[in-house]
């Protein structure tokens, strides 16, 4: 009863739609969320209890918002509505870092005095069209991107005075420029305007470097939680080679290195690979490599070179793994796999696929990593028959 009278609600939630599930208390949310997986991945195996939060809001580190102007001329900044590409105004989020809220409402009131406008995708004419906040919740660094629909950013130095003035936390300002008609926030070219165009955060003990551009597990108080159960269900050994596919800055692989003999990286972003790189130094990780490559075509790959993992630890992005990655890890038969998944739909599709060649369900662990959406995170772990 308890979660239900601690319930927020948000005043824009129905035109938002980015909380789905804000009708629910808290605890409704979880059983529904368990009922969900029961559904889809209880003929493999039976599925543990999901591990919920203990606070379940203001969660996210990373908080991206659009700008844009009304039609009667009022520049406005919010999320965009679900689906669709209209402008929610908002000026804080329940699920969103507060600090991260804050620093956005600021910058919309100081762009006035800039004389700085939002950009207009149909007239491709304007300013500012986005603004990416991250946070570091642990190391308190906070990395702010401005996003401009072109290069001309007029006093720039003056602008990024101004917002440190407001706010001296924040320890680097990235201007990023997007000028082209697409649906991604951010464009190729970046300048670093203050501070060094990154920001350390700290993971079960480790240091990762995180830019702009690369993927980063955005609630990292349930993301310890899920390391450490999928590094549980891994069970590895000093002898192990270990493989992390879909491997972001190397978070799981790093955290890992220590307890194996060897661990091999692979991940598609390179900027992110150049983040797993850089992140193995600053840990003194010196039995880590990570390669810029297709997860499947690198499977394949090792499989020529006659390379093989003991352990594949797998955390594919919502799309779920290629053809030609499963095929390939069934080829190379490692004796574990924990499948680590954000979208169960796709996650179900795989497993069939790997249940079919040799493979067995052992364990299932839900985590509530998105509280207040339908979105759901599970690791399974499989053995090879
Ligand atoms: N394991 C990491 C990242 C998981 S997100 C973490 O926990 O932080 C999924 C990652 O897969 C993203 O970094 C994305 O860039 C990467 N990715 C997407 N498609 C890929 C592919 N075909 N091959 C390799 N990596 C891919």
């Amino acid at each position: 009863m308890a979660e239900k009278t601690n319930q927020k609600i948000c005043p824009q939630r129905k035109k938002c739609g980015g909380c789905q599930l804000q009708n629910m208390s808290y605890a409704e949310q979880l059983s529904f969320k368990q009922g969900k997986l029961i559904k889809l991945l209880g003929k493999f195996h039976r599925v543990n209890k999901i591990i919920g939060m203990e606070q379940p809001y203001h969660y996210r580190n990373k908080v991206q918002w659009a700008f844009g102007t009304t039609r009667g001329g009022k520049l406005i900044s919010g999320i965009f509505q679900s689906s669709s590409h209209r402008i929610v105004a908002v000026d804080s989020c329940l699920l969103e870092d507060e600090k991260a809220d804050e620093i956005i409402v600021s910058i919309r009131k100081l762009l006035p005095s800039f004389k700085l406008t939002a950009y207009n995708e149909d007239t491709r004419r304007g300013f500012l069209r986005h603004v990416l906040v991250k946070r570091g919740f642990k190391s308190g660094e906070i990395m702010v991107v401005l996003v401009g629909g072109t290069n001309i950013f007029p006093r720039k130095k003056d602008f990024v005075k101004a917002l440190l003035k407001k706010h001296p936390e924040i320890t680097t300002i990235v201007f990023n420029i997007n000028d082209k008609k697409t649906s991604l926030v951010l464009g190729e070219r970046q300048e670093v305007l203050y501070g060094e165009g990154k920001i350390t955060e700290e993971l079960l003990g480790c240091r990762f470097r995180i830019s702009p551009q690369s993927f980063y597990q955005i609630n990292p108080k349930q993301t310890e939680v899920l390391y450490t159960k999928a590094l549980e269900f891994a069970d590895l050994k000093q002898s192990d080679v270990l493989l992390d596919a879909y491997c972001g800055i190397g978070t799981i692989g790093l955290i890992a290195a220590d307890r194996v003999g060897q661990v091999i990286g692979v991940e598609l972003n390179p900027a992110a690979v150049r983040d797993a790189r850089e992140n193995a130094k600053l840990n003194g990780t010196k039995n880590a490599a990570f390669y810029c490559a297709d997860a499947g075509e690198f499977m394949l790959r090792l499989k020529e070179e006659g390379e093989a993992a003991d352990v594949v630890m797998m955390d594919p992005p919502r799309a779920g793994a290629s053809k030609q990655f499963l095929h390939c890890l069934v080829e190379a038969a490692p004796a574990r796999v924990v499948y680590i998944s954000c979208n169960p739909e796709t996650q179900k599709r795989d497993l069939f696929y790997l249940v079919k060649n040799g493979y067995k369900v052992k364990k299932i662990q839900p985590v509530d990593m998105f509280s207040h959406t339908e979105h759901v995170e599970t690791i399974v772990l499989l053995f090879r028959q």
